[in-house]
């Protein structure tokens, strides 16, 4: 990094009240900030020479005290249903990834929020892996922008658009590094940038209750929670945050997100499926009388390997099985497909990499789970 990266301000992480008020500090108009944040988000726009409604002497001022600086893309890769990924080089040289995956009527953006996680689930190798450092707002933002830069398309037009979705299920957990993550968010959300609907941004945790309470006073995105397992026991040895916050209060605070939301929306349940592990019939009644309590739809995750677990995947036919049972009881459950395996970017084959191997328990980092390290 050169010492005047440093000393600028990076524009492309201020969301549009930011921005504005980046503006007036200078002693500019604050409608520029509505002018910059669309020179960026919607046109993709870095050079502040190009920003040609500004006049020369405001883009003199912006070069010398500004910079719009996204995450350097170190690869690119195309798998052959469609599935695009790219590693990210972040500041002091971590590298994370974003996975762009299409389907009929949507196309997904699965973006990262730290690089590692502190919250050591037993099942995933960010956790493993260890913390190693909070995303800005201009790298978890940058993701979005390099992804829907790389594709061309316009940001406005929903027809037309790449990036229809963004879910916050990359490496870390998201409510751990909160502003970073709200301010991306509202540029997501934000209509001179990406103007996705609510509905469209998913934001994954594993149930940090605090910071969920705090989420549902500032925003209103989607939902996800990582549960797990269908009973304290279990969901403790999985997702050691639940020993602090067990299933019955994190319950309580989704309730509380899902009631401060203006429409009838339910939370989406991750559930990664470990053969022998949580996968049984009796579990998939224990979890179906356990949803009934509240708006949800079930999401069965296979579980993706990775070097030195000691989990395994459920057969095709116990997921199955396990989906059957909630489906007769009436809930909503689905089995995520596996998509873009042939360039590892399914959930399971994300990885970054960590500069700083000290602080490394193992080799091996992802977004949502490693297999391979990948710039070799
Ligand atoms: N920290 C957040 C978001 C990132 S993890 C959270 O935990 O929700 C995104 C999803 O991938 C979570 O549901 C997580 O439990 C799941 N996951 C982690 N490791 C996995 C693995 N090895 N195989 C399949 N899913 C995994
Ligand atoms: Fe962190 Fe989510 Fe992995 Fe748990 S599942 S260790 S919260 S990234």
């Amino acid at each position: 990094m050169t010492e005047t990266s440093v000393e600028r301000v990076n524009l492309l992480g201020l969301t549009l009240p930011k921005m504005e008020e980046f503006f007036l500090s200078i002693g500019e108009k604050k409608f520029r900030g509505a002018q910059l944040v669309k020179w960026i988000h919607q046109r993709g726009v870095t050079d502040f020479d190009q920003m040609t409604n500004l006049s020369k002497t405001l883009r003199e001022r912006l070069k010398e005290i500004a910079e719009v600086r996204p995450p350097i893309v170190t690869f690119q890769g195309d798998s052959g249903d469609g599935t695009r990924k790219w590693l990210m080089e972040v500041d002091g040289g971590s590298k994370v990834e974003a996975v762009y995956i299409p389907e009929d009527d949507r196309g997904t953006l699965c973006v990262s929020s730290q690089v590692g996680c502190s919250l050591d689930c037993s099942f995933c190798s960010t956790g493993k892996q260890g913390f190693n450092k909070n995303l800005t707002a201009a790298e978890i933002i940058g993701q979005v922008f390099l992804a829907v830069k790389s594709f061309g398309l316009p940001v406005k037009d929903s027809q037309k658009r790449a990036v229809t979705n963004v879910v916050m299920m990359g490496m870390g957990e998201p409510l751990l590094n909160f502003e970073p993550v709200v301010d991306a968010m509202s540029l997501m959300l934000e209509d001179q940038a990406y103007c996705l609907s609510k509905r469209r941004v998913t934001l994954s945790t594993s149930g940090v209750v605090p910071h969920l309470n705090e989420l549902a006073k500032v925003t209103d995105v989607a939902l996800a929670v990582s549960l797990h397992a269908p009973t304290d026991a279990l969901r403790d040895e999985l997702v050691p945050i639940n020993r602090k916050y067990p299933i019955a209060v994190l319950f309580d605070s989704i309730r509380n997100y899902l009631g401060c939301l203006s429409d009838k929306r339910s939370v989406t349940f991750e559930y990664t499926m470990l053969k022998g592990v949580n996968d049984s019939d009796d579990q998939a009644r224990e979890l179906s009388k356990l949803a009934k309590t509240i708006r949800c739809k079930i999401n069965l995750i296979p579980f993706n390997p990775f070097p030195g677990t000691q989990y395994e995947v459920s057969s095709r036919n116990r997921i199955y099985s396990f989906q059957r049972i909630l489906l007769n009881d009436g809930h909503v459950a689905t089995v995520r497909k596996t998509r873009g395996d042939d360039i590892d970017a399914a959930c399971g084959q994300l990885a970054g990499q960590v500069a700083d191997k000290t602080k490394r328990s193992s080799r091996y980092i992802q977004m949502r789970d490693v297999t391979e390290p990948l710039a070799h």
